[in-house]
């Protein structure tokens, strides 16, 4: 099955007891048993639940991996997935990781033992410097958040596996769309579907995917244990946002690439961060291990002054945090969605206050470059 076919056929598709061609929404939290244990394979909706268990089977075609399991959030599925660990455990992580991921492992998962080492995941020899005897696994977010900074997902999935670690990938800027890293080699992959698997700013949700029986029986382990699982109503939404997925990243994709053509010739932006440029410090990785650049743009204005200018003149993009959306948004990371890193190392890693990101939308887009035209100048 293509891509396109999969987003409409994966998974399970409709009712075969009614003929509904949508998956209904089982909302409901218990099963009736025809005797005691004795039942359909439903007993209580944390353990499982219809609407949720269709979800999950299409995500994990579209990852090609064993198993899905959805979430509340994706903050829910990365603390589910860090829960694999032991106290004394340590992990290896992406330096610009999600400012939430950075928050749960430095304010939480450190005080139950869980120890993080945060380093620049592009450079593999920066890895193996940080990997220590109890290291368990690798962390690797890409394309990142916000510079967009692009990890080699084959190269760390072979070197974990040689070290016997896992490698763990947050795929949500790429979507299983345009990447699926359990084909290169990765053991785990996650998402805040609340971005472009859901694409309408209307979920929080998260997913994860595994590649083999014992992590999926471990997942479903801590899913059930520790109970952060997806209602039916929102498992039903992510799953009619995806079957438009592989419209919404084509058109996102097709405007984003306008767009960066824009501000890269204009006099006011100094600096870009696409992986579809050539200029990228990523681009020939992205281009090896994706099939698509993706539809977030992060460029600097040089100042504060400036880039809050901008965010105050520009009518079509949404000033709000988040991305993946049918309408543009536009943030300032420093401010919003980086602003529990502390300053020093948000300016070591390049977020400076001057950085604009913008999540590309599917709006007409001669509409978003008027737009960013007169908010610049
Ligand atoms: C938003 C985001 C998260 C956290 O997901 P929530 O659904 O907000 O909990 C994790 N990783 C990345 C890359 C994100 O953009």
């Amino acid at each position: 099955m293509k891509r396109k076919t999969k987003m409409i056929h994966g998974g399970i598709v409709g009712d075969p007891q009614t003929g509904a061609v949508s998956v209904p929404i089982y909302q409901v939290s218990t099963y009736k048993q025809d005797g005691v244990g004795n039942h359909k394979g439903f007993e209580y909706s944390r353990t499982g639940n219809p609407t949720r268990h269709a979800l999950e089977v299409l995500i994990k075609d579209l990852e090609e991996g064993y198993a899905g399991f959805a979430f509340a959030s994706g903050m829910a599925a990365i603390t589910s997935i860090m829960m694999l660990f032991n106290s004394g455990d340590h992990v290896v992580l992406t330096d610009d990781v999600y400012g939430g991921t950075y928050r749960v492992m430095n304010k939480i998962l450190n005080r139950l033992g869980i120890e993080s080492t945060f380093v620049d995941t592009t450079n593999l020899d920066e890895v193996k410097k940080a990997v220590q005897t109890n290291t368990k696994a690798i962390y690797i977010e890409t394309p990142t958040n916000p510079l967009l900074k692009v990890t080699d997902i084959k190269e760390i999935s072979a070197y974990a596996k040689e070290q016997q670690l896992l490698t763990i990938v947050d795929n949500t800027f790429s979507t299983p769309y345009w990447q699926t890293p359990i084909t290169l080699g990765a053991d785990i992959v996650l998402h805040s579907a609340t971005k472009y698997i859901g694409g309408h700013s209307d979920v929080v949700a998260g997913l994860v995917v595994v590649n083999s029986e014992k992590l999926a029986e471990d997942i479903h382990f801590i899913q059930n244990s520790t109970g952060g699982v997806l209602g039916p109503q929102d498992s039903w939404l992510l799953m009619r946002g995806m079957k438009t997925l592989g419209l919404r990243m084509e058109a996102t994709e097709k405007n984003t690439k306008e767009i960066v053509h824009f501000l890269n010739e204009h006099p006011e932006v100094e600096k870009i961060y696409y992986p579809g440029l050539e200029s990228h410090q990523g681009h020939e990785i992205a281009k090896k291990q994706a099939s698509g650049f993706g539809g977030m743009i992060s460029f600097d204005v040089g100042s504060e002054e400036k880039a809050d200018q901008v965010l105050n003149k520009v009518k079509y993009f949404t000033l709000a945090e988040s991305l993946g959306a049918v309408e543009s948004l536009i943030s300032i990371p420093a401010k919003m969605t980086h602003a529990s890193i502390p300053k020093e190392r948000r300016h070591d890693l390049g977020i400076t206050d001057g950085l604009i990101r913008i999540s590309v939308g599917i709006e007409d887009v001669e509409d978003l470059i008027y737009d960013l035209k007169q908010a610049l100048n």
